[in-house]
């Protein structure tokens, strides 16, 4: 099927479908083969060579979604990131990234890129300029993530892009907040968009995946190393992954409207002194995002007044679940200094702009007057503390 001029949705449902030639089903059949004749190819069919059949028909989605020629799936976020950064990075070279990065991408660069003999710097902030400051003879990969977790800061992508095309070196982006329905960083020049498809493609919160998106050139390089590591994804994951993305830019875009009342709703509250949504015309990069995003999304964080206890106030909510992940049709919420920030010290956390009173929002596609609801009475009982919170 040509993917060149259609919409979103239809790419969504449509996009490489395999036809039952047999049965003539509705959805694509499922090959669980890890064996198959060989064919007079270079390269057989195998699963950890991601050309089963299932592979290639979910690949061909994922790259009509992000504009890109070519697409790979892997059995997770992080083994499409590792995957991708080393395939364009050896001994003696050097990588610039932003600081404000997901914490897996940190910790795999700060635990274990010295041992590769692998030089990197995080920038402070988003300014491009910085990202230009940074760059040496040897750098050979520049990384983003916006929107970044969990202030939801917000980089010029096509800024940072030209910089990278100027000195010739790879640009990367982390897309998996905004989703492919809310952002198309290959428009903007971006070489390899990368995905943690555990969130919103998944966007059930049942499936662990990856997903990286390029040029076939690009793609060739990164072929070449993830058929060695062994990162892919079981063939049944893919087939499930195919029927989750057929929903992906409806729920994304219910996504996008709960969050964005919620934010308007939420920075009006007497008890919220301050929402991080890049939506809102108050957040310092709003323009930036208008330009680059189709849609604000899901993802917002708001502080609490200290009056407000942050961990009474999510054991008080009903509805809305605390959790660790992200971007499923259910509401979930997060402290950043219990969890992916508790390791640092509070004057460290003080610095990122990380507060006690933070917390992370996942907005779900529930209706919006129950979520606005839920959070109105899970404040109402921290206030009246000593009202016995209940427990999930
Ligand atoms: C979850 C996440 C990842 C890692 O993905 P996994 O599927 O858990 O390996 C990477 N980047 C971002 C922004 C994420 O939210």
């Amino acid at each position: 099927m040509k993917t060149q001029k259609k919409g979103l949705n239809t790419i969504c449902t449509h996009v490489g479908e395999i036809e039952d030639t047999l049965f003539k089903g509705a959805v694509s059949p499922l090959f669980m083969s890890t064996s198959y004749a060989f064919e007079d190819v270079e390269i057989k069919r195998y699963p950890r060579y991601f050309n089963t059949p299932n592979q290639v028909a979910l690949s061909q989605k994922i790259a009509a979604l992000e504009h890109a020629e070519a697409a790979m799936i892997f059995g997770s976020g992080m083994a499409a990131i590792s995957t991708a950064l080393l395939s364009f990075l050896q001994a003696g070279d050097h990588v610039v990234l932003q600081q404000m990065l997901y914490g897996g991408t940190y910790h795999l660069i700060t635990e274990q890129f010295e041992k590769f003999g692998i030089e990197y710097t995080f920038i402070d902030g988003s300014d491009p300029a910085a990202f230009a400051d940074a760059i040496k003879p040897t750098t050979r990969v520049v990384y983003i993530e916006t929107p970044s977790n969990p202030l939801l800061t917000i980089t010029d992508i096509k800024a940072f892009a030209e910089i990278a095309r100027e000195h010739g070196i790879v640009s990367m982006i982390d897309n998996t907040f905004a989703s492919p329905v809310n952002q198309n960083p290959i428009d903007f020049g971006i070489d390899v968009v990368i995905h943690s498809a555990t969130k919103y493609m998944g966007g059930h919160s049942d499936i662990l995946a990856g997903a990286v998106a390029c040029s076939a050139e690009h793609m060739e390089r990164i072929f070449n190393l993830a058929k060695n590591l062994g990162g892919s994804l079981s063939d049944y994951t893919v087939w499930l992954l195919e029927r989750s993305i057929k929903t992906m830019g409806i729920r994304v875009r219910a996504q996008n409207e709960n969050a964005g009342k919620l934010a308007e709703w939420l920075s009006q509250h007497p008890d919220i002194s301050h929402v991080y949504y890049p939506g809102l015309k108050d957040h310092p990069d709003h323009e930036i995002a208008k330009r680059q995003m189709h849609g604000f999304g899901g993802m917002m964080s708001f502080e609490l007044r200290e009056q407000i206890d942050a961990s009474l106030f999510q054991k008080s909510l009903k509805l809305i679940k605390s959790s660790m992940s992200l971007a499923g049709v259910e509401s979930t919420v997060l402290s950043p200094t219990q969890t992916s920030h508790a390791l640092l010290t509070a004057e460290e956390r003080e610095k990122q702009g990380i507060r006690d009173g933070l917390i992370r929002f996942s907005v779900g596609i529930e209706e919006v007057e129950d979520l606005k609801e839920d959070i109105e009475q899970a404040i109402l009982a921290v206030r009246k503390k000593g009202v016995a919170a209940p427990s999930h």
